[in-house]
Parts: structure tokens; C-alpha cells; sequence
């Protein structure tokens, strides 16, 4: 196979790339390790409704995210907010409107995050996206070698994974110290988390004036918030687990068992009965985090695209993914920057 631009992971920087060079007239492949397109952005499918197991937010401001949910005819809603917020001492004991975990004035993507992806991966012409191709070696042809043996060649390869995983990938030639240390040295955003969900009929706790918000001393969640879907065919809560990493393999099932006993605390005996659970723990995904992510980074990190790989083989090989955004790093908007980046690189003459 040999195409002008070969891009390297369908998450969402590279499906938004993949979308604006299709847009272009560009000649493009895109392959992707997993069977599924999306990277960090999925979710739990119960009778055809969609919960996140990665991002559930974006916010008013961010450009991007407002320009591509209209290309794509989707809607933004606002995050359930109304009513009070509890906490959860260590002890166990519950009080109403205390702890500062609300989420209210977020948006969310009406049919859940993957939407998005999933609405881009429809737009994309089939024949051009190709799963379950686990890229290996890179080398200056450019070409990029899978696990599978097979090999394709481009004029240019854009590498769209997070930086600490292509810092996994061989090069031939070897990328220079200073670049492998910079890219070892971006913590994957999220890398170190894990998300847990609980599904219900409907979302009861509203009717007793709770907004779904609680923060939590006693855990294994330490902060929750509503996850209904925006047209109310179900209710769902979410809580990010405050246990390491470590210790979270070590937990297996029993991990499930008291979020759930923690969800009836905190909400009342309705939460003991969820119609569907799931917990996604990215920190065990070898296609999003590596063991160095293991630990959250203090605070979100100032990420940018590093010096040290900007004109890496003379412009043959790119680097596209949200922790190299130029702005909003981190984030699905900065996903979007860092494509409109990359785009703006390959289609100006
Ligand atoms: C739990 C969680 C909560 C989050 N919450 C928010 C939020 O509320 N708001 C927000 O804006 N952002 C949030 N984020 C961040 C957001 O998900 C990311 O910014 C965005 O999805 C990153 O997209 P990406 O394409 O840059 O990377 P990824 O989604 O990681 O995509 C990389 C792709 O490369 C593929 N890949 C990896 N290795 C290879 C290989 N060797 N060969 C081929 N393909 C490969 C992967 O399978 C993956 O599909 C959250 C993330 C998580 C995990």
C-alpha cells in the first residue's frame, strides 16, 4: 500500500485529520490497533443507548468542538446540575450540599462523546480506514511496519497516539535523545484513571432535589456526577475511582461491588439495583497509557509540541495528538487543534 499521507491511530485526532484531508481532496490511509475507531472516546452500549467511559465533557468557548458537533448535524446539551450536592465522609456518614464537585455550566454531546467519532468515522470513506493494524516500526521512507509483517509507504506518516506510546514505536533511524526523552516525558492525559458506570431506569435521584454530584473521603469513587442521556430513557451516575492504579488490578470485580454499595450509600437502596455497571480502567489500556502513567501528573500539564520534534525527517514525519495541541492540550478540543495543525502542515504548498 502506498498512499501521500499515512495516519497513524484513529482516536479523535486522527479521524479529525483523516476527515480534513478528506474534505481537501487529499490522498489519505488511516489504520488503527483496535478493532474499534475512537482511542480514549467510549462507551457502554445498554439497549442502544450510549454512557461514556472515557470524556463526558466540552465547554462553551471552545470553537472547534462547536464548529465540527454542527458539521456533523449533533447537538450540545447542558450537564444535569440541578439540586443538591453530597458528601461522603470517611466514616460513611452523608451530607447534603456540601464538597465542590458540580459540573454544571459543562456541555455534553447529546448520544454520548463517541457520537463524535463515531459520526466522523461514517463521513470517512471506508476504503481508507483500516482496524486492527498495530503499528511497530517507523522508518525513514517513510513506512511503517505492523505486527501483522506487512508494511505501507507514504509520502508522509502523521503519527496520532499518545506521545509516550510512540515513544514504543522503533525508528529507523533512531529518533535523536532529545526527542525520545520528550516524548517520554508527556504524561498521557486521563492515563492514569479510572471510570466507573452505573446505569438505572430512570435517573431517581432528581426527583429528591439531588443533582447526581457527590464527592466522596470514603471511596472507592472519590467524585461522581450524573451521566443520563439528555432524552431521559435512562439514568446514569459516574464516579472517576480514587484508588492507584496498583491497587485497582489488584481489586478485580470486588472493585465494582463497592462502587455500587457506595452509589446506594450516598443515593439510597434504588442505586443497589443498576440495570448495567462498567468500569474502564484506562491506566490498563496499553493502547492509551503506559506504566509511567501510572500516576497522575500534578494538575493538567502545560502540554505543546515540543521543539525537539518539529521538522523531524524533514517534514516527513508529524506528530498529531491532543497532548501536542497548541492549545487546549489534553482535551478533545485540543484533539481538534492538533489535527487543524497537522492539516494546515500537509495541504499548505
Ligand atoms: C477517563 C477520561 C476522561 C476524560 N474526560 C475528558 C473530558 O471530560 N473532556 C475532554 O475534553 N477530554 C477528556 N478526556 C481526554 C480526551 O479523551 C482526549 O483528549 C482525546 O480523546 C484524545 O484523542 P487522541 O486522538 O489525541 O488520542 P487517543 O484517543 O488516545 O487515540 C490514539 C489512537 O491510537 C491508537 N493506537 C495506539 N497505538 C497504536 C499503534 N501502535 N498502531 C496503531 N494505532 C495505535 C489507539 O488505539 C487510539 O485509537 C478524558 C479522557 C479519559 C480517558
Amino acid at each position: 500500500m502506498h498512499t501521500q499521507t499515512l495516519i497513524v491511530g484513529g482516536g479523535l485526532s486522527g479521524l479529525s485529520l483523516a476527515y480534513r484531508l478528506q474534505q481537501a481532496g487529499h490522498d489519505y490511509q488511516l489504520v488503527e490497533a483496535r478493532s474499534r475507531l475512537g482511542g480514549r472516546i467510549k462507551s457502554l452500549d445498554v439497549a442502544g443507548t450510549k454512557f461514556d467511559l472515557g470524556p463526558s465533557w466540552v465547554w462553551p468557548g471552545q470553537t472547534r468542538v462547536a464548529q465540527l458537533v454542527d458539521d456533523l448535524d449533533l447537538h450540545l446539551f447542558e450537564q444535569w446540575g440541578s439540586g443538591d450536592q453530597l458528601y461522603e465522609q470517611s466514616s460513611g456518614d452523608v451530607q447534603r450540599n456540601a464538597g465542590f464537585m458540580s459540573m454544571a455550566g459543562s456541555l455534553r454531546v447529546s448520544g454520548g462523546t463517541s457520537a463524535l467519532t463515531d459520526a466522523l468515522a461514517g463521513r470517512l470513506d471506508p476504503t481508507r480506514v483500516q482496524t486492527n493494524r498495530i503499528a511497530k516500526t517507523v522508518q525513514d521512507g517513510p513506512a511503517v511496519a505492523f505486527s501483522d509483517g506487512e508494511t505501507a509507504t507514504a509520502d508522509r506518516i502523521v503519527l496520532c497516539l499518545p506521545p509516550r506510546l510512540t515513544a514504543q514505536l522503533s525508528f529507523a533511524p533512531a529518533l535523536p535523545k532529545g526527542a525520545m526523552s520528550a516524548l517520554q516525558d508527556i504524561p498521557t492525559w486521563m492515563g492514569a484513571h479510572a471510570k466507573f458506570v452505573a446505569v438505572y431506569p430512570t435517573p431517581f435521584w432528581r426527583a429528591r432535589s439531588l443533582s447526581g454530584d457527590a464527592s466522596s473521603r470514603r471511596g472507592p469513587m472519590v467524585e461522581i456526577h450524573d451521566a443520563s442521556p439528555r432524552d431521559g430513557a435512562f439514568g446514569a451516575l459516574f464516579g472517576f475511582m480514587g484508588i492507584p492504579a496498583d491497587i485497582r488490578m489488584r481489586a478485580g470485580d470486588a472493585l465494582q461491588t463497592a462502587a455500587v454499595d457506595q452509589l446506594a450509600n450516598l443515593f439510597g437502596p434504588e442505586a443497589s439495583t443498576p440495570l448495567a455497571t462498567m468500569l474502564e480502567d484506562w491506566s490498563q489500556d496499553p493502547l492509551t497509557a503506559t506504566p509511567a502513567d501510572a500516576a497522575p501528573p500534578q494538575g493538567h500539564p502545560p502540554y505543546q509540541m515540543p521543539d525537539t520534534l518539529q521538522n523531524m525527517w524533514g517534514g516527513k514525519l508529524l506528530f498529531a495528538t491532543t497532548e501536542m495541541a497548541p492549545d487546549n492540550g489534553g482535551l478533545i478540543e485540543g484533539a481538534l487543534a492538533a489535527a487543524e495543525t497537522a492539516a494546515a502542515q500537509i495541504l499548505t504548498p
